[in-house]
Formats: structure tokens, C-alpha cells, sequence
């Protein structure tokens, strides 16, 4: 399979007319410009020029609501895309959008132009919570939106947000579920971070949301991850990139930022996993394929701390899905459903 490469276009704040209390778009993604088509080509011609030929390209247009742009604006950026597709240099478009702004003549034209994945911007399933975020639609509309997407036989992605105002891990945990009912290709899971200049921070300065500590963000993403898993779903990220600004502080009040929050989350279930079969059997003994090695001892060892002595071979003939443990053999979908039994 060839090896897969987005060339991002930030679209910023452009087109949009909401307010969603956790968003600042230019404090997340650095711009504060909207993209003419000049910028678009140079950004295409730039990236062309340093990823390899023969690799699938899509150019990627994130950051807001892109098809809350107007049509004929969506046009010209698709046209502008066309042309380095036409040429077989670029094989697609993926954008990400909300599930309001999803209908027939926005479809039409996506499906005209080569959009391939359309990633929505769920965040949540629960209209309370989606109502103390500002970011209220209709469940059933995002429903609506999901199903359309597949019957254009575009790729869906759904992204998720836990930690917004008024959730819990109950109803995280349960939207979690119902993005995995609408059998999306890929997901995205991005904790609640306050964001600088936000209504959230607002919020969390008069005390009216708590900031979603990194142990509970962990806890809630190890069950939402460990389920999409388990369903074939590609997990494409799990946390916010971590910009310099977000690594320095710059951006981020409070809330679950870590620079390697997936690597966290994955070492947190396999922790549970391993220190369950420690209790049973008084020891543990893991051979693992090196590439493991990272999910067992944990970030900055941390596993290894809490596991005490046990002990930790590497045996490149297992496969990176599978692990031994005191004799027995695993697998990552065993580890994963174990975490959703518990
Ligand atoms: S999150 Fe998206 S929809 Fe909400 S305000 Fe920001 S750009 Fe607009």
C-alpha cells in the first residue's frame, strides 16, 4: 500500500458564523489569514516538491467549516485542487466540516471534485452537551449527514471531543458508541483543552466548567479508543498536534495537553491488561516484538515503576499485534476488549 501524505490547508475561521465556546481557531492553528488561491498552490507546489512521487496525496482542508464557505468559494478551491489531480500528482481531497452544513448541492459538488473523506465534527452525541458548548444541532441531523457522506461513497470520519461542558464518562463513553453506529472509516478524538481568548475561559474563570484533568482525559479516551478500535475504526489522532505554541504554554489555559497523549493512553491500557495477570499469577513475564517495548514500560517508565519486578523480553517473531504473557498469547483486540469489560 502506498504510503499516505496530507498536504494541509488551513482554512482558519474563514466562513464561519459560530461560536462554539472551546474554539479559537487562529490560536490553535497559527492563522490568522484567510488562504487566497495563490497560497493554496504555493502550499500544493511546496509539498509536491518534498514528498515522495510515488505516495497517495490528499490535500487536506482543516481548520474550519469548509463547506460553510460559500459554493462558489468551495468551487474555486476545489478547481484550484482539480488541476494537480487531473495531473496525477495529488489522488484527493479531505476536508472537515460540521454536520450541520452537509446537504445535496454541497455533496454534488464534493463527490464532482474528488473529496474522498469528509471528517464532521461531531464532538458529541448529547444535545445537552452540544447546548453548553454553543455548538447545538440535532442528533438526528448528524445522523442525516453520516448517512449521506456514505451514500456518496465518500469516506466518513467522525471527530470527537470529550470533556465539553456538561459531559461525564457516561455520555463521552455513549457518543463514543453512536459515532461507532455510523461505521465512519476514520475518527479523530481530541480531549477538551481551554483554549486562550474562548468562551470556555471564560467559563472556566467564573467557575462554571472544570478543566478536564489529563487522569480523567486519559480514563475516558482509554475506553473511546479501545471501542473504535475494536471496530476496525482507523484512530488517526488522539490529542491536539502539539504546536510549539501548545508544547510552550502559549495557547492552552488548562485541561489534558500532553505532546504524546496517545503514547499515554495506549501504555494506560496495556498497564491495566498486564497488572490484572500480575495480580492473578504473583509475576509477569512479557515477551513482546520490540515495537511494543514503549506501550509496556509506559511513558518515562512509568509502568515499569508501578509493575514493580517483572520481567521484559524482546522476540521480533511476534507480531506487533500480539504479546506473550507468562506463557500465553495475546492480542491487541484481546487487550483492548478487556479494557471495555472492566
Ligand atoms: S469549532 Fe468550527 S464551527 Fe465552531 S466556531 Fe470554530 S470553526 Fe466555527
Amino acid at each position: 500500500m502506498k504510503k499516505h501524505y496530507n498536504i494541509p490547508i488551513f482554512i482558519s475561521h474563514f466562513g464561519c458564523p459560530n461560536a462554539c465556546v472551546f474554539c479559537n481557531q487562529k490560536k490553535i492553528n497559527g492563522r490568522e489569514t484567510d488562504v487566497t488561491l495563490e497560497d493554496l498552490e504555493k502550499t500544493i507546489e511546496e509539498y509536491l516538491e518534498i514528498l515522495p512521487e510515488n505516495s497517495y496525496k490528499e490535500v487536506a482542508f482543516f481548520g474550519g467549516t469548509f463547506t460553510g464557505i460559500s459554493m462558489a468559494k468551495q468551487k474555486e478551491y476545489l478547481e484550484g485542487v482539480k488541476k494537480y489531480i487531473d495531473k496525477g500528482f495529488v489522488q484527493g481531497i479531505r476536508l472537515s466540516t460540521r454536520p450541520d452544513y452537509i446537504n445535496k448541492e454541497v455533496m454534488d459538488q464534493l463527490k464532482k471534485y474528488h473529496v474522498t473523506t469528509i471528517e464532521l465534527g461531531v464532538q458529541s452525541f448529547d444535545e445537552e452537551v452540544l447546548k453548553k458548548s454553543a455548538r447545538y444541532y440535532p442528533i438526528n441531523m448528524v445522523y442525516e449527514a453520516c448517512k449521506m457522506i456514505k451514500s456518496y461513497g465518500i469516506n466518513l470520519g467522525i471527530q470527537l471531543m470529550p470533556g465539553l461542558p456538561g459531559s461525564t464518562f457516561e455520555t463521552d463513553f455513549e457518543s463514543a458508541k453512536k459515532a461507532v453506529a455510523m461505521q465512519p472509516e476514520n475518527a479523530r478524538v481530541y480531549p477538551t483543552l481551554i483554549i486562550k481568548e474562548t468562551e470556555m475561559e471564560e467559563m472556566y474563570k467564573r467557575g462554571e466548567y472544570e478543566a478536564f484533568s489529563l487522569d480523567e482525559a486519559v480514563s475516558r479516551c482509554r475506553k473511546i479508543c479501545s471501542l473504535l478500535e475494536v471496530n476496525g475504526i482507523n484512530i488517526i489522532r488522539v490529542g491536539l498536534q502539539p504546536s510549539d505554541d501548545l508544547r510552550n504554554g502559549g495557547v492552552a489555559v488548562e485541561g489534558a495537553f500532553h505532546p504524546a497523549f496517545r503514547e499515554l493512553v495506549d501504555g494506560e491500557i496495556y498497564f491495566n491488561f498486564l497488572e490484572k495477570i500480575k495480580i492473578k499469577d504473583g509475576f509477569l513475564n512479557v515477551k513482546t516484538n520490540e515495537k511494543n517495548v514503549s506501550k509496556i514500560v509506559g511513558i518515562k517508565k512509568k509502568n515499569s515503576e508501578r509493575f514493580g519486578k517483572f520481567k521484559l523480553e524482546i522476540d521480533n517473531s511476534l507480531d506487533i499485534s500480539e504479546i506473550d504473557v507468562n506463557g500465553k498469547r495475546y492480542f491487541r483486540k484481546d487487550i483492548l476488549e478487556k479494557e471495555l469489560s472492566d
